[in-house]
C-alpha cells in the first residue's frame, strides 16, 4: 500500500455488564440494525463486528459477549474469548451506566482490565435518564477505580454520542483499509437470522426459555429472489420443546414469521424460512454445539 493510501483504521472494543447498552451503542454508530436489542440480558452471544468509515478512516467495533463471572461452561469461554479481545485491539470502550453507582458487575469488568495496556474509554451510557449533576460524582467514583483514558457521557438510544468518533480516531495508529466501504458487518447472513431467530424466542417465551436456547442455521441456499433457510432451535428439555412450539404450532410459527419479516427487511430478499425444535440435554455443555453457535471458534 503507498503512502497516500494510508488510512487511520483499528479495532475496539465494546465491554460492560449486561444491559448497560452496547448493542443499542453499535447500532447508533453503525446507524442500522445489525446487533440485535433486547431488554433482557446477554441477548448478544457471540462477536459482532461493525464497521464504521469516517472520512479518511475505519473502525471496526467488536460487541463482546457480556462479561461477569464465569457460570458454567459456556461463560467461561465467552469470558475467555473477552480477555483475548483486550490485547488485540486499539481501544477499549467500557460502558457503565450513569443511573447508579460501579455495581459488582462493573467492578469485576475493571478487575479484568488491571494489567491491559490498551487504552480505556470509560462510557457513561443512559445520560438521558438522569440529571447532569449526578455525572461528577459518578466521574470521580470511577476515577478512583481504574486510569481510564478518557470519560465520556453519551445517549447510546438518544444517539448523543459525545464525540465518542473523533475521541477514538486520534488512539488509531495509520493502517489498511480493512474492509470494502460499503461492508457494515463480516457477520455471515446465517448468524443474522440464528440472532433475529433468538430475539423473537427472547421476545414471545418467558424467562427461562431463551437462556437455554441455541439457533443453528442448518441449510441455507440461495435461489433467485428467494433465500430458503432451515434452522434448528435447541433447548435442554421437552417441556422447553412443547412451550416453543405452542398450541397447534402457533408459538413457532409465530417466531418464525417475525423472524422472517425481519431478515427479509435487512437482508433485503424474500425469505422462506422453516423453524425446527430439537431436545438436546445438557447442548450448553457440548463444545460441538458451542463450536456451531460460534462461541467457541477454531483452533481454541
Ligand atoms: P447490552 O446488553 O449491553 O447489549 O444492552 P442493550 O443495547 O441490549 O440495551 C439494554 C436496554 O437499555 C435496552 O432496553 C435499551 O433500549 C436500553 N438503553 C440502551 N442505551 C440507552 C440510553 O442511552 N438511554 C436509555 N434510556 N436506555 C438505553
Ligand atoms: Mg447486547
Amino acid at each position: 500500500m503507498s503512502e497516500e493510501n494510508k488510512i487511520k483504521s483499528g479495532f475496539v472494543s465494546i465491554v460492560g455488564r449486561p444491559n448497560v447498552g452496547k448493542s443499542t451503542l453499535l447500532n447508533a454508530l453503525l446507524g442500522e440494525k445489525i446487533a440485535i436489542i433486547s431488554d433482557k440480558p446477554q441477548t448478544t452471544r457471540n462477536r459482532i463486528l461493525g464497521i464504521v468509515n469516517p472520512p479518511g478512516a475505519q473502525i471496526v467495533f467488536m460487541d463482546t459477549p457480556g462479561i461477569h463471572k464465569p457460570m458454567h461452561k459456556m461463560n467461561e469461554f465467552m469470558v475467555n474469548t473477552a480477555l483475548r479481545t483486550y490485547n488485540e485491539v486499539d481501544v477499549i470502550l467500557l460502558l457503565v451506566e450513569a443511573t447508579e453507582p460501579p455495581g459488582a458487575g462493573d467492578r469485576f469488568i475493571i478487575e479484568t482490565l488491571a494489567k491491559v495496556k490498551t487504552p480505556v474509554f470509560l462510557l457513561i451510557n443512559k445520560t438521558d435518564l438522569v440529571k447532569k449533576e449526578a455525572l461528577l460524582p459518578l466521574i470521580q467514583t470511577y476515577s478512583t477505580l481504574y486510569s481510564f483514558a478518557e470519560i465520556i457521557p453519551l445517549s447510546a438510544l438518544k444517539k448523543d454520542l459525545g464525540g465518542l468518533i473523533e475521541a477514538i480516531l486520534k488512539r488509531l495508529p495509520q493502517g489498511p483499509q480493512y474492509f470494502p466501504d460499503d461492508q457494515l458487518t463480516d457477520q455471515p447472513e446465517r448468524f443474522i437470522v440464528s440472532e433475529l431467530v433468538r430475539e423473537k424466542i427472547f421476545e414471545l417465551t418467558k424467562e427461562e426459555i431463551p437462556y437455554s436456547t441455541a439457533v443453528v442455521i442448518e441449510e441455507m441456499k440461495e435461489e433467485p429472489g428467494i433465500t430458503r433457510i432451515h434452522a434448528a432451535i435447541y433447548v435442554e428439555r421437552d417441556s422447553q420443546k412443547g412451550i416453543l412450539i405452542g398450541k397447534g404450532g402457533a408459538m413457532l410459527k409465530k417466531i418464525g414469521t417475525l423472524a422472517r419479516l425481519d431478515a427479509e427487511k435487512l437482508l433485503g430478499t424474500k425469505i422462506f424460512l422453516k423453524l425446527y425444535v430439537k431436545v438436546m440435554k445438557g447442548w450448553r455443555e457440548d463444545d460441538r454445539v458451542l463450536k456451531n453457535i460460534g462461541i467457541i471458534t477454531e483452533g481454541e
